[in-house]
């Protein structure tokens, strides 16, 4: 396994794949931690929790520059990005217990019933690449919490970013086991999610992928969390305010050189605001500084990989053949590595690829509608449904339009996030399951009904 600097083209390290044999010895030890480790009090897997934030946050430019190498993060995004994990971590730390608590339920008089909480043992991550510490503690931190251990398969091009992750457990003194990375590629999912140790799935990445760990782990009855792409839209109200509004879109499109599952792609802007948002959104956005992504100035760094610029490039040509017109961007820029600009797209046929794909890159769908009503109904004719955001001055109306989009997620006047205090998933072909919050520390235990009968019980219908 290879990672290469998306900036330069040159190879940043290679990596031995693990053999059969390596493999086999990494399912023995998950599966046997994992027995002790469901006994752990909270109170001790809080302690580690908290170390493994210290342990990250000890290593925040180191992790940073490895993001930014593996596959061409700023470097100061890529520092945010340590410390929220480090964060998720502290927070699983303090509300795992709280999230997982026994529940008692009403049943009989004569009957003390309650639901537990316990857990499956060792879960599969398959993960994707453009936020590789933070979608991995995403998963991590509650779950490890919770008593569950780890195995991750992460991207092929950040292997380097895998090993990192593995080593903060391990270096916070977590037990062997607890938390493991398989350097593999994707064909050899289909086997792990066979094997009777693995006890459940999730996966973060593309819909295509998705349908295909649904169908393997169908087949052996594994649970799984599904997070899939998005086409998120962004909503402009004639009432937005203009300025916070076309800031927010700009960072919304662009965050993470615009390889966001819940970066805005769609922008759906009422005819009286039209003008002003188009014109103040393509000044910000090319105010924007492209380049190396070690340099603290630099706002957009290179796309992760050539091949992945390639195909983004190939479906702004494809909208643009069909009828759209580029305001700004549209091509790859001159010079050494994978970079493209922020780009502009408006008049975009219903049918061409803006309008019916992913964009997972910097490129900005704008449509101008009549009304709330046809914002909503554009908004919604969507196969994903991950995040949308609405933009007004009037809070109520917002959160009236709020409810009405298909999504997992829907945020007035803010952009679209994962936090670490509230759930996170889609809808539609963005999949299903939750991350973080409750419903997310949730789903990978077994919610076991205890029935405790005082006296003798009475016969039943049993099912
Ligand atoms: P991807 O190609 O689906 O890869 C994601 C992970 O899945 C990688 O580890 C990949 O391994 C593995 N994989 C790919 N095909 C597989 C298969 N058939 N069976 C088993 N594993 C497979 O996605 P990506 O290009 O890395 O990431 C971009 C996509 O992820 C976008 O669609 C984005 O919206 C989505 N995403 C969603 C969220 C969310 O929270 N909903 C967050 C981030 C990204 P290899 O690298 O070895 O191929």
């Amino acid at each position: 396994m290879e990672s290469i600097n998306p900036a330069t083209g040159e190879v940043v390290d290679t990596y031995e794949e693990p053999s059969d044999d390596d493999i086999e010895e990494a399912l023995r030890r998950a599966s046997q931690t994992a027995d002790s480790w469901a006994e752990t009090s909270f109170a001790d897997r809080r302690t580690l929790m908290n170390e493994a934030a210290d342990v990250l946050r000890g290593r925040t430019d180191q992790y940073a520059e490895l993001m930014a190498e593996e596959m061409g993060k700023p470097i100061t995004q890529g520092r945010s990005e340590v410390e929220k994990c480090a964060w998720v971590c502290e927070y699983y730390a303090e509300r795992a217990e709280e999230h997982l608590q026994d529940e008692v339920v009403g049943s009989e008089p004569n009957a003390h019933t309650l639901v537990s909480y316990e857990p499956l043992g060792p879960v599969l991550a398959v993960m994707p690449w453009n936020f590789p510490f933070w979608q991995v503690f995403r998963f991590a931190a509650p779950n490890l919490a919770a008593g569950n251990v780890g195995l991750l398969k992460h991207a092929s091009n950040v292997p380097g970013c895998a090993l990192a992750i593995e080593e903060v457990f391990r270096d916070a003194d977590f037990p062997e086991g607890a938390f493991q990375s398989l350097l593999v590629g994707s064909s050899e999912v289909e086997n792990l999610l066979a094997d009777g140790r693995v006890k459940a799935a999730t996966l973060t990445g593309s819909e295509g992928a998705g349908r295909s760990i649904a169908q393997n782990a169908g087949r052996n009855l594994k649970k799984t969390v599904l997070e899939l792409g998005g086409s998120d839209p962004f909503v402009v109200l004639d009432d937005a305010p203009m300025e916070q509004t076309v800031e927010s879109a700009a960072w919304a499109r662009v965050q993470n050189s615009g390889q966001s599952c819940i970066a805005a792609k769609r922008f759906i802007v009422v005819e009286d605001a039209y003008e002003e948002f188009l014109d103040g959104f393509i000044n910000e956005l090319e105010s924007y500084e492209i380049g190396d992504p070690l340099d603290e100035d630099t706002d957009i760094g290179p796309q992760a990989r050539p091949d992945l610029m390639e195909d983004l490039h190939e479906q702004v040509e494809a909208t643009v053949e069909a009828g759209a017109q580029c305001h700004t961007g549209g091509e790859p820029l001159d010079r050494e590595g994978a970079f493209y600009p922020p780009t502009v797209l408006t008049d975009i046929p219903r049918d061409s690829p803006a309008a019916r794909e992913e964009t997972f890159g910097p490129v900005a769908a704008v449509f101008e509608v009549a009304d709330e009503e046809e914002a909503i109904e554009l908004a919604n004719d969507m196969k994903f449904g991950l995040g949308a955001s609405v933009w007004t001055e009037d809070l109520e109306r917002g959160e009236r339009f709020a409810r009405k989009f298909e999504s997992g997620g829907a945020f007035v006047n803010q952009m679209v996030k994962s936090d670490p205090r509230v759930p996170f998933g889609g809808v539609k072909a963005s999949g299903y399951g939750r991350e973080l919050g409750r419903p997310g520390v949730r789903e990978f235990v077994n919610r076991k009904t205890i029935w405790v009968q005082h006296g003798v019980g009475s016969i039943s219908l049993g099912e």
